[in-house]
């Protein structure tokens, strides 16, 4: 085919290995861009597109992908959370402390030390405030654990937070106390921490995983500009590891107003979908403001369309909702955060709405209930498109591994989460999970085998945000004693992190393929990736990323 003599391309990749994720022509050599789109795929009918005005880019013999789709992380928190203490990897006291004062030393103006990434056994043993105060006493410090659901707050910010002598919750939400009445300084979940993290004065960017909240009042320009730059930190390092587009797995209006004064300003390097939080304790009317985003933002960088709802917690602090106790816990199996008629009809409506419907379920009950939900709304509204999807799935019952690909839900996987994959503890498998449902989690291949659309993430900032890491998770995972191998192929694996991506998100009409017409999202791997072995894939850099035919990123060693 040659559609394009005299055709004025304004970039052309020449010498690539394309995989163009498109099952109609699954290799190329060349791919040209014009306007944002891409103009032409092929081989040296393609490079001969170039003109004299067009830039020509010699790939070398590298891999040329569709800019990868991230499904699920948390751009906001990620961005801001770039700039504060990093301590995954700390162990003990002594480098837990060292980590602190150097941290403190450098950030004196901080209201709240805040750190990331801290093990559940960072100190071997449960965390108290006593401990906190032993590294910093005279400042609030708090750390989080790298899932995102447990935070340990030394007593100052206890204190300064109100929850000392602690404070009613809703369930799941927890100000875990102590047999003297007053708080050890663990905290479980959102509610329970969010007010040490407001300390930090950013709570209002925590909204959209919170409460699902507006914030109120509405930040001024100085704060607007101010948040505008720690997404765009949290983009520029997204743009760094190939990301061209992603879903936002929190969000608000304001989040949507964020990313639309970024494209208008031309700083947006990524296609971005924001939901509509809905939490347990809301009316059905308040999805009114989930379909009213949807109207607002539409557009092929920002997107609404979807609604977030939390079915259960993790299992590291045992709020995922099981269908057994938990190991050594007896009677104990958390709770799910919806009841489950309540949760239906949610669902319904949602559907109803032509919204697309995304729940964290991790443990096996709360898998099923959402399934529940999802076949509850196609009972109400008929099976439509609508790709409702389900994040994390960490233990499901073998009864329902087939349900997710008869009702077309997508299962949403974080291939660097399972214990002993890639940052975390293979020690979890041990203490939450029974020996005999060894076999029952993280299940990737099953699931796929079974019918359901597969999507990959990192969930970041709850892990490396780094693609080319969770393709070797998602490769080099070993199988848990007694279990079968639950890797996809690369194929696979490259297919999940782009095109299955770009499916599950309604964002297949514009990226996730490499075919004339579809928007110019485009990534360069640093090498042949078909060549590379496994257990080198994380540490293979991205040479290029170009998203709506910008270079919004190029290796030093590239450019
Ligand atoms: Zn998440």
């Amino acid at each position: 085919m040659n559609t394009g003599a005299g055709m004025d391309v304004d970039l052309v990749i020449t010498n690539a290995r394309v995989l163009t994720m498109d099952a109609g022509r699954p290799r190329a050599e060349a791919v040209a861009l014009r306007g944002g789109r891409i103009a032409a795929v092929g081989g040296a009918e393609v490079a001969a597109l170039a003109g004299p005005k067009t830039r020509v880019i010699d790939a070398g013999g590298r891999t040329l992908l569709p800019g990868f789709v991230e499904s699920h992380l948390h751009l906001v928190l990620g961005g801001a959370e770039l700039v504060q203490l990093q301590i995954g990897g700390v162990t003990g006291f002594a480098a837990l402390k060292a980590a602190f004062l150097d941290y403190a030393a450098r950030n004196p103006q901080r209201r709240l030390l805040m750190a990331q990434g801290a093990a559940y056994d960072i100190l071997g043993a449960a965390v108290t405030r006593h401990d906190l105060d032993r590294v910093i006493a005279d400042k609030p410090i708090a750390m989080m654990s790298p899932d995102h659901h447990t935070v340990w707050a030394n007593t100052m910010a206890l204190e300064q937070a109100g929850i000392l002598r602690g404070a009613q919750m809703p369930a799941g939400h927890e100000v875990v106390m102590g047999p003297d009445g007053t708080a050890t300084g663990e905290l479980r979940e959102f509610e329970a921490f969010g007010p040490v993290l407001a300390l930090g004065g950013e709570s209002h960017l925590q909204l959209g995983i919170a409460t699902g909240g507006e914030p109120d009042p509405w930040p001024d320009a100085a704060t607007f500009a101010a948040d505008l730059d720690k997404v765009a930190a949290g983009l520029a390092h997204c743009a760094a590891h190939g990301i061209t587009s992603m879903v936002n797995m929190d969000g608000n209006r304001y989040t949507c107003a964020l990313l639309a004064a970024l494209e208008a300003q031309g700083r947006l390097t990524a296609r971005v979908k924001v939901p509509f939080h809905m939490k347990p304790h809301m009316d059905l009317s308040e999805l009114e403001r989930a379909s009213a985003m949807h109207a607002e933002f539409n557009g092929d960088w920002v997107r609404s369309g979807f609604v977030k709802m939390f079915m259960d917690g993790v299992v590291d602090s045992r709020t995922a909702y099981m269908l057994h106790d938990y190991p050594g816990v007896p009677g104990h199996r958390a709770a799910p955060l919806f009841p489950p008629g309540r949760f239906d009809a949610i669902c319904a409506e949602i559907d109803r709405r032509g919204l697309q419907i995304a729940v964290h379920a991790i443990g096996d009950g709360a898998v099923r209930q959402t399934i529940d939900g999802y076949e509850a709304a196609a009972r109400a509204n008929g099976l439509h498109d609508m790709r409702h999807r389900i994040e994390h799935i960490e233990l499901i019952d073998r009864a329902d591994i087939p349900r997710l690909g008869a009702l077309g839900i997508t299962a949403s996987i974080q291939p660097p989460h399972p214990p002993g994959v890639m940052d975390f503890p293979l020690n979890t498998m041990e203490t939450v999970y029974h020996r005999d449902r060894w076999r029952d989690a993280y299940l990737w291949k099953s699931l796929k085998d079974a019918g359901a659309p597969v999507a990959y993430a990192s969930d970041w900032p709850v892990t490396d945000v780094s693609v080319m890491r969770g393709i070797q998770a998602g490769l080099t995972r070993v199988p848990f004693e007694g279990t079968t191998d639950e890797r996809l192929s690369l194929m696979e694996t490259l297919h999940a992190y782009t095109a299955g991506g770009a499916w599950a998100a309604h964002f297949d009409d514009i990226t996730g393929t490499l075919r004339t017409g579809m928007a110019a999202d485009l990534v360069l791997i640093d090498g042949d990736i078909e060549a590379i072995p496994p257990h080198a894939i994380g540490a293979t850099p991205v040479a290029l990323t170009i998203a709506g035919g910008r270079i919004t990123y190029a290796a030093e060693t590239f450019a």
